[in-house]
């Protein structure tokens, strides 16, 4: 139900440079590395959405900015700007970009370098626009939901998965090596009368192939494989949290990933910001005598600073009326439905599409014409659920999250 059976031989992710036509206007999206901006780039993405676009600036589950309803948007003005702020370093590459890193990565330097390396890479710029690299701080955050990532030991996985490749100190030639072997399968596949893949899960045999040809790449040989290496819980960081060097951290959820001014205003005055993957903010590196400050003022700003926030592990896809597919217009459904709860991640949608879904296991609350069918991904098929009223939404969504 989910997955059409038909799609172009191309993706068409939307960027800086390829506006998405959605329901509400253009829709444009920025590839934000490791999810790190800064304060000064955040303003001026918010300068774009309020001249351009509908005011608010929202957060994608790849921890990318998008702008929406840019019907006034010159496209090479927007792609000026852009520029100017240092968020499209490289025009041949902006789609392909796509690199996650754990929001509270003591050292951003890999993601920096991963960055360079591939915009520099002539031949990377054929990557899908859906292959992710990730570059994981050992906590397991963002290393499962990738193509590729590279995790402190040294370890690479291959679509979450540990086949043994290890090289440490060398993160970077390693994700490269891993993306030139995902283009060589990925045409052999497409040669041999597949469908071309855009993830190394849709590669026949996939994680093993490329971890071998990678393996091959880099003169090393597989080793034993870890099974401690498992996907772990979610982590949204909420609130102050340490970190190295008694520097402080203070995270907070954006309630549907949409900013608006104030909550943008307020971001903007922090030197340095990472946008995570649960569709929230971190100010990062903060003297602890600044971080209740922090708290403070990111409260102020309707942004949530408790881990006991009703929108912990909740997050949603456009719905209407920005997107035409949608049956309903679940941002609102969810906020009338949303309540403190813990477990599961929820994610609601619009479509049988499920934009934007968490990769581990979540409950899924989908919009099907009569109400929304609500079901535990993996595990429950989702036809077989009755639709219920969004009035008993919440009531189904509590059972589910108990997991
Ligand atoms: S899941 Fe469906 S409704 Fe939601 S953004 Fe994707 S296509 Fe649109």
């Amino acid at each position: 139900m989910s997955s059409p059976l038909a799609r172009p031989a191309a993706d068409a992710c939307p960027g800086a440079l390829r506006l998405h036509d959605a329901a509400d206007g253009p829709l444009a999206r920025v590839r934000i590395p490791g999810g790190r901006v800064t304060g000064a780039q955040l303003g001026a993405v918010r300068e774009l959405a309020e001249e351009w676009g509908d005011g608010h600036v929202e957060l994608t589950s790849r921890a990318n900015l998008q702008l929406r309803a840019l019907g006034g948007a010159p496209p090479a003005r927007l792609a000026e700007r852009l520029a100017a702020a240092g968020l499209l370093p490289s025009p041949t590459h902006e789609l392909v970009r796509n690199i996650a890193g754990s929001p509270l990565l003591s050292d951003p330097a890999p993601v920096v370098a991963l960055d360079a390396a591939l915009c520099a890479d002539p031949a990377l710029a054929a990557l899908p626009g859906r292959f992710l690299f990730a570059v994981d701080d050992g906590s397991g955050d963002v290393a499962f939901s990738a193509d590729v990532a590279a995790l402190p030991t040294g370890a690479v996985l291959f679509a979450g998965r540990d086949l043994g490749l290890r090289a440490p100190g060398q993160a970077v030639p390693a994700l490269l090596a891993a993306a030139h072997a995902f283009l060589a399968l990925a045409e052999q596949d497409a040669s041999a009368g597949g469908r071309r893949p855009w993830r190394v899960r849709e590669l026949a045999d996939g994680p093993a192939r490329m971890a071998a040809t990678t393996a091959a790449a880099l003169g090393v040989t597989l080793l034993e494989p870890d099974p401690s290496l498992r996907r772990p819980s979610p982590r949204e960081p909420i609130g102050v949290i340490p970190q190295h060097g008694g520097r402080m951290a203070v995270g907070a959820l954006v309630p549907l990933g949409r900013l608006g001014g104030a909550a943008l205003r307020t971001l903007e005055t922090a030197r340095e910001l990472v946008i995570t993957p649960w569709r929230g903010v971190v100010v990062p590196g903060l003297p602890p005598e600044e971080a209740d400050a922090w708290v403070r003022k990111l409260a102020g700003a309707a942004l949530e600073v408790g881990a006991d926030s009703r929108w912990a592990g909740v997050t949603a896809c456009a719905g209407k009326p920005g997107c035409a597919k949608s049956l309903a217009d679940v941002r609102w459904d969810a906020d009338a439905a949303t309540r403190p709860g813990s477990g599961l991640p929820v994610h609601w949608v619009g479509c049988a599409r499920g934009c934007g879904s968490p990769a581990g296991p979540h409950v899924r609350v989908e919009a099907t014409g009569a109400g929304y069918a609500v079901v535990r991904r993996p595990g429950d098929d989702e036809q077989a659920a009755a639709p219920v009223p969004v009035a008993e939404v919440a009531a189904v969504i509590a059972a589910l999250r108990k997991g």
